[in-house]
Order: structure tokens, then C-alpha cells, then sequence
């Protein structure tokens, strides 16, 4: 579908605004308090689910509860807290020599800036939008792979580089909408846009997606692809985040929270 750059601006600011109602309850999936539990987490989020990161971080955080603690926390100490997110060895690598930058380079507070962020061990410019975005409220664009691939099934852009991705999709939309919009995008890459399968037929913005019929077009075998609270019988945890519940009350509450 070819379409003027103000006819895609206009598409992808109504994709935007549909995805805020159907995901009126978007935040970072990660849980974290400050901006070095944000960044902790994100490292720890590679390579596995930021439901697996979130039940990690809990003892991780009173154990090593800043940058200083962390960087004198014994390896083997801390590979075994961290083991169940995968990749343990290098990440507890990164961790170590990253909370010993903090603390050498910068008085033992993450810095705020981009560019200072990205010279962390293990932290590249994902990561840093990540905790500029939602640590210190800096409007960024998230580029993972949800985001890349919703991306392009818009048609927002052909690029695979995520740097690429993430000026191209800037320019559509208001800096002010960035953190939020990749919040949306990403809750919408894992409940409904799949890589493999995604539910066309019960997806919220179809008639303005130009990959429409890349997955399942038919209403009810979409809806069996739904994941998290769009699951079918899901939908009392469905009401519960409408309702603006927290993930801590929702896991109190008995619900799952993975997909
Ligand atoms: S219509 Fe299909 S390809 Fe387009 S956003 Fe929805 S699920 Fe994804």
C-alpha cells in the first residue's frame, strides 16, 4: 500500500490512538523503583521474559540495593540469584563491571544521558532509551524486536536496524507520545501481532494495517491466539488492569501474569 508521508503520519497516529484504548493499562513491564533497578533489570531482561526478570529482581534488589553493593557483590553470589533468567555467567559479568562503572565514573548514581549510559558494560542504546525513557521521564522510542517488527508490518518503515527504526518512527509522531507509543506497541507485539502467528482477526487496528492476512484472519481461531489478559478466560485479569490494578495486587490476587 503506497500512501503520502501525511497519510502515513495520519495512519500511524490512528494506529497509536487505538492501540491507547485497547492498552489503557501500558507501562514497562519490568518493575523497579530507580533508575539502577531499571537498568539492572533490563540487562537481566535479555534473552527471557520480564515476567522471569520480575520475580528475580525482588531478592536481588535487597541484597544489592545500589551500584556500590553491586560492584562488591561475589560473583558466584550473585550468578546463583540471577541464574533463573538465563545467560547467568555474562550477566552477572555485565553486572559486576557495570556497577563498578557507576560507581568509579559517576559517583555511584546512572547517569541520565544517553551517552553516557551507552559506555556502561553490557548497555547498549536499547537499554539506555529504556531506563532514559522510564527512570528519568525523557520521551525515547524502544526499538526491541516487537517494536521492529510491528514497525515494518505498519509500514512505518522497511529498515531492520533498529537505529534506523526508531529516527524513522520518531518522525511520525510527537516526541512527547515516544515513550508511551512504545510501550503500546511492544504490549501489542506480544498479545496480538506475534512474530509467527499474528491474530489479524481479532486485532483492534486491522483496517488500518497494511499486513493484514499475515496471520490468522478468521475472528475465533484469532481470538484462541490471544496472550496474556487477552487470553480467552482471562478476562476477569482483563477487568482488574482496566480497574488499574498493580502487578503486586494482581499477582496477590492469584492471577499469572505470563502469557
Ligand atoms: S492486522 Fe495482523 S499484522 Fe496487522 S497489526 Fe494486526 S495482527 Fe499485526
Amino acid at each position: 500500500m503506497d500512501v503520502s508521508p501525511i497519510a502515513l503520519k495520519r495512519r500511524a497516529r490512528k494506529i497509536h490512538r487505538i492501540l491507547a484504548e485497547t492498552y489503557p493499562y501500558a507501562v514497562a513491564e519490568l518493575d523497579f523503583r530507580n533508575p539502577f533497578e531499571l537498568l539492572v533489570a533490563t540487562v537481566l531482561s535479555a534473552q527471557t521474559t520480564d515476567v522471569r526478570v520480575n520475580l528475580t529482581t525482588p531478592a536481588l534488589f535487597a541484597r544489592y540495593p545500589d551500584a556500590r553493593s553491586l560492584a562488591e557483590a561475589a560473583e558466584d553470589e550473585l550468578q546463583d540469584m540471577i541464574r533463573p533468567t538465563g545467560f547467568f555467567r555474562a550477566k552477572s559479568r555485565s553486572l559486576l563491571a557495570l556497577a563498578t562503572r557507576i560507581v568509579d565514573e559517576f559517583d555511584g548514581d546512572v547517569p541520565g544521558r544517553l551517552e553516557d549510559l551507552v559506555t556502561l558494560p553490557g548497555v547498549g542504546r536499547k537499554t539506555a532509551n529504556v531506563v532514559l525513557a522510564n527512570a528519568f521521564g525523557i520521551p525515547g522510542i524502544s526499538v526491541d524486536t516487537h517494536f521492529g517488527r510491528l514497525s515494518r508490518r505498519f509500514g512505518w518503515t522497511t529498515e531492520d536496524d533498529p537505529v534506523k527504526v526508531e529516527s524513522e518512527v520518531a518522525a511520525l509522531f510527537e516526541r512527547k507520545d515516544w515513550t508511551m507509543l512504545s510501550h503500546r506497541v511492544i504490549f501489542h507485539g506480544r498479545r496480538i501481532c506475534h512474530a509467527k502467528k499474528p491474530a489479524c482477526g481479532a486485532c483492534p487496528v486491522a483496517s488500518l494495517c497494511p499486513s493484514y492476512g499475515e496471520g490468522e484472519v478468521d475472528p475465533e481461531k484469532a481470538r484462541k491466539l490471544l496472550k496474556y489478559e487477552l487470553a480467552p478466560g482471562r478476562e476477569e485479569l482483563r477487568r482488574r488492569m482496566l480497574e488499574g490494578a498493580s502487578r503486586a495486587e494482581l499477582l496477590a490476587a492469584g492471577h499469572t501474569l505470563s502469557a
